[in-house]
């Protein structure tokens, strides 16, 4: 998946939202039919990518915003 290049944490998308995201944050996460991840937040669909991830996803665990890169330990 990502990897959180400040604190090694790698993230299963179970991902916090940028703190000025106003959304309800409904999270729901599935596979579809190409196998391939899908997140729907908030009723809006999309296959998460690393773009995404540096403009939405905050690291939980450390706290750092936008650092994240693909985790070369896991199949793409
Ligand atoms: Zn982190």
């Amino acid at each position: 998946m990502f990897i959180c290049k400040n604190c090694k944490t790698v993230d299963k998308f179970e991902l916090m939202f940028s703190p000025d995201y106003k959304g309800e944050k409904h999270f729901e996460q599935r596979i579809n039919d190409k196998n391939e991840i899908e997140i729907i937040v908030d009723g809006y669909k999309f296959i998460p990518d690393l773009q995404f991830m540096n403009e939405h996803a905050v690291c939980r665990y450390c706290g750092q915003i936008y650092m994240w890169d693909y985790d070369t330990g896991y199949n793409k």
